[in-house]
């Protein structure tokens, strides 16, 4: 339940289809990547619909995202994909949390505490140059120390910088240094994987036997697919009024009418993710465009109409009729970062 007018709508079915599709065209397991609150659709219920669409484990950035689910009782294995400090094995441990190994010394600040069973994949760096090592003889050195340890290595990852890029060699160089590296450790990992969601569906050499993807689960990836968009931001007018030419609207008074125009207020604004940036463009409202003018406050939004609306009426921010990407090219950013900002005050619908 809730009453304030602004809310993301999430297709859990659509989702589930996607992944089936990702599933058949990449015939690897499928590591669905969850982090940031499901990119902004809500972990639990995203990684529920992962689950039962086959995903055979769940990918989060931080101790805290795995923690928040198995608070809510997701028993699945997950993999936290961002640096954890070595002292936290205990939680690790007691929640089935497997964590990437990212470098010698952080393996002997590791093995001070009891680690036996506790799940590591090796962080391989390829060439991104965020975290892990690249260095042979050190991820030996590591696999070594963890496996007398009584540790569980049960898989090694590197991540690729440009999958985004056909063009881009990067991806080529970075697939052949893992690979390199993989054979040369010469151990019987359970888990190998290295693409996300556009390597995944652009870059089927890719080495592995399980791909790890976020955002194409979404149906949004930089490649033509016959994926489908499941994330929608929907809103309501709360107000409408006709201004005479000459009013100043909004912070600032940065917006001036032409002439009488009607001028909508939606209840959500910078606070709920929709930053300032979106003053000046447009929002889809019954078949016709709204315009965001003035500027974008804290809590609320003024959109030009073409004509009266009724308060009440529905307006799509992003959705079926204005899509994502398009949305995120107007703001000069990438769609992970307009769903990553959709804060917590946003309702969440599944349908
Ligand atoms: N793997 C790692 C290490 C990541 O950091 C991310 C997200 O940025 C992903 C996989 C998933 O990426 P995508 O959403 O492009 O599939």
């Amino acid at each position: 339940m809730f009453y304030r007018e602004s809310w993301v709508e999430v297709d859990l079915d659509q989702i589930k289809e996607n992944i089936r599709w990702l599933r058949r065209q990449t015939n690897r397991q499928f590591i669905a990547v969850i982090k940031a609150n499901g990119y902004g659709a809500g972990d639990g219920p995203v990684a529920r619909a992962a689950l039962e669409a086959g995903a055979a484990m769940l990918a989060v950035s931080s101790l805290d995202e795995a923690l928040s689910l198995r608070y809510q009782g997701i028993t699945a294995p997950v993999l936290i994909l961002g640096v954890v400090d070595p002292s936290q094995a205990e939680l690790l441990l007691r929640y089935d949390l497997a964590v990437p190994a990212v470098s010698l010394d952080w393996v002997k600040e590791l093995v001070q505490v009891p680690v036996r069973g506790l799940r590591v994949h090796l962080k391989v760096d390829t060439g991104m140059h965020r975290i892990g090592t690249g260095n042979l003889d050190e991820l030996r050195a590591m696999l070594t120390l963890l496996q007398e340890n009584g540790a569980a290595v049960e898989g090694i990852f590197t991540h690729f910088a440009c999958s985004d890029n056909p063009d881009n060699g990067m991806t080529d160089d970075q697939a052949a240094r893992f690979e390199h590296l993989v054979q040369a450790l010469d151990t019987p990992f359970r888990w190998v994987h290295s693409s996300n969601s556009d390597a995944a569906v652009h870059y089927p050499k890719a080495p592995g036997n399980a791909v790890r993807c976020g955002l194409a689960m979404f149906g949004v990836t930089s490649y033509a697919t016959a994926l489908k968009p499941c994330v929608s931001l929907y809103s309501r007018l709360v107000y409408v009024k006709a201004l005479p030419a000459g009013q100043p609207v909004g912070y600032g008074a940065t917006y001036t009418t032409q002439k009488e125009e009607w001028i909508g207020t939606l209840p959500i604004g910078y606070a709920d993710g929709w930053i300032r940036k979106h003053q000046g463009r447009q929002c889809w409202i019954e078949g016709e465009t709204g315009d965001f003018v003035g500027r974008i406050c804290m809590d609320q939004a003024m959109i030009r109409l073409p004509h009266a609306f009724p308060v009440g009426t529905k307006v799509e921010l992003f959705g079926p009729h204005l899509p994502l990407e398009q949305v995120a090219r107007e703001l000069g950013t990438i769609p992970y970062e307009v769903l990553t900002l959709l804060s917590d005050r946003l309702a969440k619908v599944y349908i």
